[in-house]
């Protein structure tokens, strides 16, 4: 942030972050027919800020100084075209305004701004993902007026924060008596019609009825056809807490409005439950699935979205502690009846209450997932895009739910067109052959590699179904979900083929055993050969196409999990593959255990079944030259 001018008055200009840059051009030219939520984002923040108040008053109650009706009001100035919200909530220091007006302190907002595409269609869909807040009063208003102090600090601790929003804002300290923070809109030419009362009443009553505090309005008459304020005011929303009404009295546009306020989302969610429990713990939820993912899902200190009332009166944002960190991109709120007004996070880290309510919210969560899982397909497919990798986290989280969650689960599979994860658990055991016991998946680095792995070859060949791995999170997942409905999992890649279970019939496995046999020198002279590289070299039914393949033993970590571990620096065991070659394929045929280039022919083998599963050569220039030798060898 540049200081281009400073005066003795404290008065500062300050520019604005370059993003916030951005986001203001942006916002004002692809929400201009979304134009009325800025009243939405800027209810919502006087509401937050009342909220903060009374959290903090608990603690010291001096914060409410001589005002202890929290409340919000609009006015307008139809002749001087301006809007006003003022809340008499928390407040903001002089710091705070710079920081909160001038920046934008979201994790992800880099890789926000990355994937701006300059497209306005796109980009307006995006920018309701990011969430708009304070900035959208310019799509309205060409000067933006905020007075603001902070409850408990002296009234010439006030500060004026203005701007056109150009990218320059100028801040100035200033005597203000009243606690609190009022917004002021110099709505541009071409809205001025939004300078009504009755157009800003239906506008709060669409968006913000749901808002817990009581917004006040003057109260208006009519003479000659234009629309006079009088000096009374009257309570335009409904102002109860939303939570706390029955679900039968609840419109669905109210539950997505009052989602938008506590997700901080522009868009609706995907889906939410209501739900008021009794019994040891007395608490009511409402928690929401939004439809996209944050942009800051992945960071380690990401938010969680859900805030803390005890009996109506809000206590904190982000409590991580109600649900799960696979859950944590869930919104909404829990209230408790129960815990103490005055309970800090610290108290809730150790406390059962709070146990209790996590374990019911996580099951609430579940249900509603299971619902659309079986009803409503379509929202369905679009959580598991936008969520499916982290709740795969639960499978090793949550052992409790670990059922639960599996069937929930979605997976690309070879009888399943493209790389989508569609296929459930379920779907796979009610496509199982008759003698098939196991569920069985391949591993590896993106799902498309795992489509074209060796390893799938016999089970094509046979038309039985596997599920194709490509995320980092499914070696974990596979790790701790030994089995679905009583099947094992089995990767295609480990331990040896059952010949049964894929369906040899008893002649097959006699003319296996009888070829094996005769491969017995040629598999000696290979395991020679390879010393080290391999924990054994055996003869195999799994290959219809490739020479060889690299299996790892029943109870070795996969290949691609060992890599893995490498690549994360963890030091595991050295990773002994099992060779196997295919006794039908004519390079394994031409194998000669005497000849003078076995040796080359046996690296080339084994660094070919290391490329086809993923793997890197330890000395691929040492690779491609023995090619070039054999290549040029007549064939013998
Ligand atoms: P968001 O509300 O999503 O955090 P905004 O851009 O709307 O983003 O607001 C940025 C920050 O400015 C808020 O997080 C809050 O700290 C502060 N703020 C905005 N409006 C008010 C207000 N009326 N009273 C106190 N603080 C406010």
């Amino acid at each position: 942030m540049t200081q281009a001018e400073t005066s003795g008055s404290s008065r500062e200009r300050l520019g604005f972050q370059a993003e916030v840059k951005q986001l203001l051009d942006l916002m004002i030219h692809s929400l201009y027919s979304n134009r009325e939520i800025f009243l939405r984002e800027l209810v919502s923040n006087a509401s937050d800020a009342c909220d903060k108040l009374r959290f903090e008053a608990l603690h010291n109650p001096g914060l409410f100084e001589d005002d202890p009706d929290l409340a919000i009001r609009i006015e307008c100035d139809a002749a001087a075209r301006t809007v006003t919200v003022t809340d008499n909530g928390i407040g903001m220091s002089r710091d705070e305004v710079i920081a909160n007006l001038g920046t934008i302190a979201k994790s992800g907002t880099r890789e926000f701004f990355a994937r701006l595409s300059g497209d306005e269609r796109s980009d307006a869909t995006l920018i309701g993902q990011f969430g708009v807040g304070f900035y959208s009063s310019f799509i309205v208003a060409d000067r933006v007026t905020v007075e603001t102090r902070r409850a408990g600090e002296s009234v010439a601790q006030g500060v004026r924060w203005t701007s056109d929003g150009a990218g320059e804002f100028e801040v100035e300290t200033m005597e203000r008596a009243a606690r609190g923070t009022a917004v002021t809109l110099h709505l541009r030419d071409e809205h001025a019609e939004l300078a009504s009362g009755s157009r800003l009443r239906a506008i709060v009553r669409r968006y913000s009825d749901h808002i817990v505090q009581p917004i006040l309005m003057k109260k208006l008459d009519w003479k000659d056809g234009s629309e006079v304020a009088l000096a009374e005011d009257e309570q335009v929303n409904r102002a109860s807490a939303l939570w706390a009404r029955p679900k039968a009295e609840i419109s669905d546009d109210e539950y997505r409005e009052f989602y938008k306020h506590v997700g901080h989302d522009f868009d609706d969610p995907l889906g939410w439950t209501h739900a008021r429990v009794e019994g040891r713990q007395e608490y009511t939820l409402l928690l929401y699935v939004p439809a996209h993912a944050p942009f800051d899902l992945w960071d380690r200190g990401a938010r969680h979205g859900v805030k803390l009332y005890v009996r109506r009166v809000f206590i904190m944002d982000d409590a991580e502690k109600l649900l799960p960190s696979y859950l944590r991109f869930v919104r909404g709120i829990v209230d408790s009846g129960d815990l103490p007004l005055n309970v800090s996070r610290e108290i809730l880290q150790e406390s059962k209450d709070i146990e209790a309510i996590r374990a019911g919210a996580t099951r609430k969560l579940l249900d509603l997932l299971a619902h659309l899982a079986a009803d409503e397909k379509d929202r369905y497919a679009a959580f598991w895009r936008e969520f499916g990798r982290v709740l795969k986290e639960g499978v090793g989280e949550d052992g409790a739910n670990r059922e639960r969650i599996a069937a929930l689960l979605r997976f690309a599979s070879t009888q399943a067109d493209g790389d989508a994860e569609t296929v459930s658990l379920a779907e796979y055991v009610a496509r199982m052959k008759p003698a098939q016991r196991r569920i069985y998946y391949v591993t590896a680095d993106s799902r498309s590699a795992a489509r074209s792995s060796p390893h799938l070859e016999i089970f094509r060949a046979k038309g039985i179904e596997v599920l194709l791995l490509g995320d980092r999170v499914d070696e974990w997942v596979v790790g701790h979900l030994a089995e679905f409905e009583g099947r094992p999992l089995a990767s295609v890649a480990r331990g040896g083929l059952d010949a049964e279970e894929i369906g040899e019939s008893a002649e097959a496995q006699k003319d296996q055993a009888a070829e094996s046999e005769a491969l017995e020198p040629v598999v000696q002279r290979l395991k020679a050969s390879l010393g080290e590289r391999v924990k054994d070299v055996r003869v195999t039914k799994r290959l219809t196409e490739s020479p060889a393949c690299l299996v790892a033993d029943e109870h070795d970590p996969s290949a691609n999990l060992a890599r893995i571990l490498k690549a994360a620096g963890q030091p595991g065991p050295q990773w002994q593959p099992i060779l196997e070659i295919n006794p039908s394929h004519p390079m394994i045929a031409r194998l000669v255990p005497d000849a003078p280039d076995f040796d080359a022919w046996a690296s080339v083998l084994f660094d070919q079944a290391l490329l086809a599963e993923g793997g890197q050569l330890d000395d691929p220039a040492a690779f491609v030259k023995r090619i070039n030798q054999l290549m040029l060898s007549p064939a013998t």
